[in-house]
């Protein structure tokens, strides 16, 4: 074949035409290419007899990259991906890769090395340290029970096992080799981790089993605390028995190292990689490599984890399935649950989308049957979280507390128990006024009010990231005397401290965990029981496992009550359910604390209740009556320009270029967005939907070109299939 057709990282749609020379690359081989005056890094998609391009103006491929060529599979799911959100295939393909692969320099695997223990090492015996010892105890039985601790796991085992393994190659315990082909491990599992499963477990576990080596889609819809963990525990051991890979997906980076401690303590020795977006890029590239050789059996991840080419694949879970941030919000907004769906149909394999409170998306396609649906309806090591409602019309409240509120935290103080206070927001105030003449601080840039923010003395925008001082007086009248308006995490902090003087208070959101790894350092203090009282946003209620926590406060959320996007209610029910769900995990009971102004409404009665299943129902009742998702598809045109005007009329003409064309989907009239500026940017869009899911796309796939021809290149524009937000 004389041609090699080659996706690159350009925002166009079509690949392009090499000369594949003396080199014969295959299909999937990355290639560095000329690219005008550069040289970049493509992927072989096709290979071709001839080209339409003249003969003179074919360039040729300069070099193919040491890497094994990528599946086909890969080729295929990006493809997939393209098309369906309509996003250029060779961008797509491209940011698939570790950074490292997309660098025309790229020369060749870096060596990793392992840690195998010594003669003298195997003679340990894990009671040679101390019972305190937990590191070094656990240290060794990893390296007792597998062939060699690769040197990227020995992190992820513990922060101080690197140092330790320094110490024990001083003293001959242990050697250091690069790491080959390994062996895969047979998993050995430390018998006093291992629970016997309950009967709702162990009928999970036998339904999803039974459907290994075929594609089967299923929803784990389980109470907070009902062992799904130990649902994927059970699966994931019984594909490693098969030979397979597992794919293990969550929503956030935080969950994954105490989701990877707890894996490593049930199956030392078991080869885990995550792979999130905080690694360096050799380590991205390692683990993306271990991957791809079939070396790893376990990829623990983020959503840009489902593009892991694994070729042994045998189940996928994810987990928190609902969380919204399975869904990329910019750039190639796809959805990684979405997509994990169409890839394990592809490869033919089950997955398990697990979730306390399934996006009604994934409800519905359990109820209609598409998606086979497990339950787990008790919590095996606990009691549910008792939830009660607490009024604040009818209590008094002091900064935003009630007494109820206070005197339920005052006994978790007093029987040396943990609090947490929740509230979504962060920040100190989130809005400063001057009560003489109504000025609030507002965002130059954005159609948003700034928010204060104490220990920074600064008012800071959260939507374009803008910061400016603390104004000493009001700019509009001179009054010095400016307020404050509501709270926010760091006033509440402020407020806890001041009831409770001798208590020791952590704040959780993104303000106090930007350093990296302060997160890390903050949930070890909480495991530890140095810490009282938990203050956090949403950061807080996911996924974490606190044996201490026993009361969950949560206040004023009802503000989701009156949104517009229909969404909202399904999403604050989702939060507090999750954070409800933190209450009480381990032996000592759990209660849960809503401080709100309309106890009375369906949503906190059904909350009350802790009854998903009766909410979801009336929930897509009410979808379906309204004609909203699931039971409609949507796509979203989302523009924004420095000049209103251009929005407007972009959005108007992409609507009339299609009047009456199109008797299958209905297109709605453009609107602002619900922050109409931001960062300097007028931001509007307009709605299609459909009642087909393949008419929407043929609808879509015809009036992308359209729109990419009529914009003149002053607005910025992009298609949302599939939006959450709105
Ligand atoms: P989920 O993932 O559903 O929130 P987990 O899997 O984290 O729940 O389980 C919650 C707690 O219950 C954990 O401490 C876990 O060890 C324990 N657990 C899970 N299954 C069982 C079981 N069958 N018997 C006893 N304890 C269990
Ligand atoms: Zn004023
Ligand atoms: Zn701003």
């Amino acid at each position: 074949m004389a041609i090699a057709k080659v996706a690159l990282d350009v925002p166009l749609g079509s690949l392009f035409d090499y000369r594949t020379g003396d080199f014969g690359p295959l299909q999937g081989q990355l290639v560095v290419v000329p690219f005008g005056r550069r040289k970049v890094v493509g992927v072989v998609v096709e290979l071709a007899e001839r080209s339409e391009i003249a003969d003179d103006r074919l360039r040729r491929i300069e070099r193919i990259l040491p890497v094994e060529p990528l599946p086909q599979d890969l080729l295929n799911l990006t493809r997939f991906c393209s098309d369906y959100y309509l996003f250029p295939f060779g961008q797509v393909l491209l940011s698939a890769l570790p950074p490292m692969l997309r660098r025309t320099r790229f020369s060749g695997p870096a060596i990793s090395w392992e840690y195998v223990l010594t003669p003298a090492g195997r003679n340990l015996q894990a009671n040679a340290f101390p019972r305190a010892a937990t590191v070094k105890r656990r240290l060794l039985i990893t390296l007792l029970e597998s062939p060699a601790l690769p040197q990227s796991q020995a992190r992820t085992l513990s922060a101080r096992a690197p140092a330790l393994l320094q110490e024990w190659m001083a003293l001959g315990w242990v050697d250091k080799r690069p790491s080959a082909a390994v062996t895969p491990v047979i998993p050995v599992t430390v018998a006093e981790q291992v629970p016997e499963l309950t009967e709702e477990q162990r009928q999970a576990v036998e339904k999803v089993s039974a459907t290994f080596g075929t594609f089967s889609p299923w929803l784990l819809d389980g109470v907070t605390g009902s062992g799904k963990t130990e649902v994927y525990f059970r699966l994931i051991e019984m594909a490693i028995a098969r030979g397979s890979q597992s794919l293990l997906m969550v929503p956030e980076i935080n969950l994954t190292p105490q989701l990877e401690a707890r894996f490593q303590l049930r199956f030392p020795g078991v080869r885990l990689v995550s792979l999130h977006s905080e690694l360096t890029d050799v380590e991205r590239y390692e683990r993306w490599l271990a991957a791809f050789a079939g070396d790893a059996q376990v990829v623990l991840g983020t959503r840009l984890s489902v593009f892991t080419p694994l070729p042994r694949l045998g189940l996928v879970i994810v987990d928190e399935e609902h969380d919204v941030s399975f869904k990329q919000q910019e750039g190639l907004r796809y959805s990684a649950r979405d997509l994990a769906v169409f890839m394990a149909r592809q490869r033919g394999v089950p997955i398990v989308l697990g979730s306390a409170t399934p996006a009604l998306e994934s409800y519905q396609n359990a109820c209609s049957g598409r998606f086979g649906h497990l339950h787990l309806s008790t919590r095996p090591a606990a009691r549910p979280p008792r939830i009660r409602l607490i009024e604040t019309r009818v209590e008094r409240q002091s900064h935003g507390l009630s007494e109820p509120l206070l005197q339920a935290i005052r006994e978790r103080l007093a029987h040396g128990e943990q609090s947490l206070v929740f509230l979504n927001r962060r920040g100190y105030a989130p809005a400063l006024a001057c009560r003489a003449c109504g000025w609030a601080a507002q965002c130059s840039r954005c159609a948003a009010r700034l928010v204060w923010h104490l220990r920074a003395a600064r008012l800071r925008c959260h939507y374009c990231g803008h910061e400016e001082h603390l104004p000493s007086a009001c700019p509009a009248c001179g009054n010095q005397d400016l307020k404050g308006l509501g709270q926010g995490t760091q006033r509440l902090e402020e407020t806890l401290a001041g009831v409770f003087p001798g208590a020791r208070i952590l704040r959780i959101d993104r303000d106090s965990t930007r350093r990296k790894r302060s997160w890390r350092a903050m949930r070890d203090d909480i495991r530890g029981e140095r810490v009282d009282i938990l203050v956090g946003t949403q950061m807080l209620a996911k996924g974490h496992d606190f044996p201490k926590l026993t009361l969950v406060a949560i206040v004023n959320p009802d503000g989701a009550l009156f949104a517009a996007d229909f969404r909202a209610a399904e999403k604050l029910f989702q939060q507090l359910m999750q954070v409800a769900g933190r209450a009480g995990r381990a032996e000592l009971p759990g209660e849960a604390l809503v401080q709100t102004q309309f106890p009375e409404h369906p949503l906190y009665q059904a909350l009350l209740r802790q009854d998903y299943p009766a909410f979801a129902d009336e929930m897509l009742a009410e979808r379906k009556r309204s004609g909203f998702p699931p039971f409609v598809y949507q796509a979203l045109l989302r523009a924004e320009a420095l000049s209103e005007q251009s929005v407007m009329d972009f959005l108007a003409q992409a609507h009339r270029g299609v009047e009456g064309h199109h008797d299958a989907v209905t297109l709605y009239d453009p609107v602002p967005a619900a922050i109409a500026r931001v960062a300097g940017h007028h931001r509007a869009h307009l709605l299609v939907q459909s009642s087909s899911r393949g008419d929407l796309h043929r609808f879509l796939t015809s009036w992308y070109p359209m729109l990419a021809q009529k914009n003149a290149g002053k607005v910025r524009w992009s298609i949302d299939v599939d939006p959450l937000e709105l």
